[in-house]
């Protein structure tokens, strides 16, 4: 299936805005990387205007993810507008809620583990939020090990989630200064 052009991405962009933010959402320049593998999206802060990148190979095998991954990055830019906040702390995720979105993480269901990839898996009991990372996706049954701590429990169940999403938090020059500090 075609990509939508980059024109009907800022469509999307201006629908959604209207729908969730009240028009509030910052404008973004939205593109297309051929690059990215293991990652979904990636918003930005640095660029004016901000810079929403979706991977073109996730969505061309994931087509109906899309709308998804782009609100998740146009929640980041409006909580960085509103609140300079860039993280998936209180405020993101209480806009999340309210944009009927239930997890930091993009859940793909039932897409296939990738071989190209490393730790993208998180387990997480909706009961207790427990939340274990994983490399593989499970095969396995297996249910929350503190809901239940001495057998499986298929009244609490993990739900897993599929980790699609990549963010700059700095450069290893950062993590050099820090360090001289
Ligand atoms: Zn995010
Ligand atoms: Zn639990």
């Amino acid at each position: 299936m075609a990509l939508p052009s980059e024109a009907d991405l800022q469509l999307a962009f201006a629908r959604m805005n209207y729908e969730f933010f009240n028009g509030e959402a910052p404008h973004c320049a939205i593109v297309y990387n051929e690059r990215f593998a293991n990652s979904a999206g990636r918003i930005t802060y640095s660029s004016r205007p901000l810079t929403i990148e979706l991977s073109a190979k996730h969505f061309r095998r994931h087509p109906d993810a899309l709308q998804e991954t782009l609100l998740h990055e146009m929640i980041h830019a409006w909580c960085y507008q509103k609140f300079g906040d860039t993280s998936h702390g209180a405020h993101f995720k209480q806009k999340l809620r309210e944009c009927g979105l239930h997890s930091i993480y993009h859940d793909l269901g039932n897409a296939g583990p990738s071989q190209e990839s490393k730790r993208r898996y998180i387990l997480r009991c909706e009961q207790c939020s427990f939340e274990a990372l994983r490399r593989t996706r499970p095969r396995r049954a297996a249910s929350c090990p503190h809901c239940n701590k001495r057998r499986f429990d298929p009244r609490f169940p993990l739900t897993i989630y599929e980790i699609i999403e990549l963010r700059a938090v700095g450069t290893t020059l950062d993590t050099a200064a820090r360090r001289g500090r």
